[in-house]
């Protein structure tokens, strides 16, 4: 019987797809995290150059990156994992009007739910990021505008066509067909491989009594950061 317990304890251990609700959150340390590994240079710019993501996603980004290369098209990490402390000091930059959304300081706008809202057109509440689980990235600019000529519109060609072969996917798309959350971005790629596993695990394991520990968080269910932004994914 104390054979069979172990070799079970050893089997979900092994297997790297099952994570616990902290890291769903976003609640370690990935540079302590050996299932993580800090981006090489020829891949990563400016804050990612110190960034880390899962091997698994660093791996295929890389040999995606180098087939990408061959058509002369070029692919560069730009934002990676974001713990929920790092989520934290940009959400909360935006929520106390250190840092304008769109032109406008946020402590101006007293209806607390449409202060989120504000926030939530591009960045999410500590918590319910997809780069805390170390399976997405920010590529190449974080402008729609960038993607839509010259070498940007021939980096999203190449994307488009060419990403699914690699386990990658862009969550967040033009919303005419619907979906809910966060609006477009050109930018955002997962790895659905594994991220597939962790949004399936984050609806089971994380509800809104789990979301709190910064400016606003008493929002999210009114907001519905699970219900519409968690789950307004175009691809798991
Ligand atoms: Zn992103």
């Amino acid at each position: 019987m104390k054979t069979t317990w172990l070799f079970l304890l050893l089997a979900v251990s092994l297997n790297q797809n099952s994570v616990d609700k902290l890291y769903l959150l976003g609640k370690f340390d990935p540079s302590a995290d050996s299932r993580f590994v800090k981006l090489t240079a020829q891949y990563a710019q400016g804050s990612a150059l110190n960034g880390y993501l899962r091997k698994e996603t660093f791996e295929a980004f890389k040999k995606m990156a180098v087939a990408a290369q061959k058509d002369s098209v070029p692919l560069i990490i730009i934002s990676a994992t974001r713990n929920f402390d790092s989520q934290k000091k940009i959400w909360e930059n935006k929520w106390n009007g250190k840092k304008k959304v769109d032109g406008v300081n946020l402590t101006t706008v007293s209806d607390l739910k449409e202060r989120c809202r504000l926030i939530m057109l591009y960045s999410s509440m500590p918590g319910t990021s997809r780069h805390h689980w170390g399976t997405d990235m920010d590529l190449n600019s974080l402008e729609n505008n960038y993607f839509q000529s010259g070498v940007g519109l021939k980096v999203y060609q190449w994307l488009t066509a060419h990403a699914a072969d690699y386990g990658f996917c862009q969550p967040y798309t033009n919303k005419a067909g619907g979906r809910s959350g966060y609006e477009e971005e050109k930018w955002h790629w997962s790895y659905t491989p594994l991220s597939k596993a962790f949004l399936k695990e984050y609806v089971k394991q994380v509800t809104y009594a789990d979301i709190h520990g910064f400016d606003g968080s008493e929002q999210a269910e009114a907001i519905g950061s699970i219900e519409s932004y968690v789950k307004g994914v175009a691809c798991p």
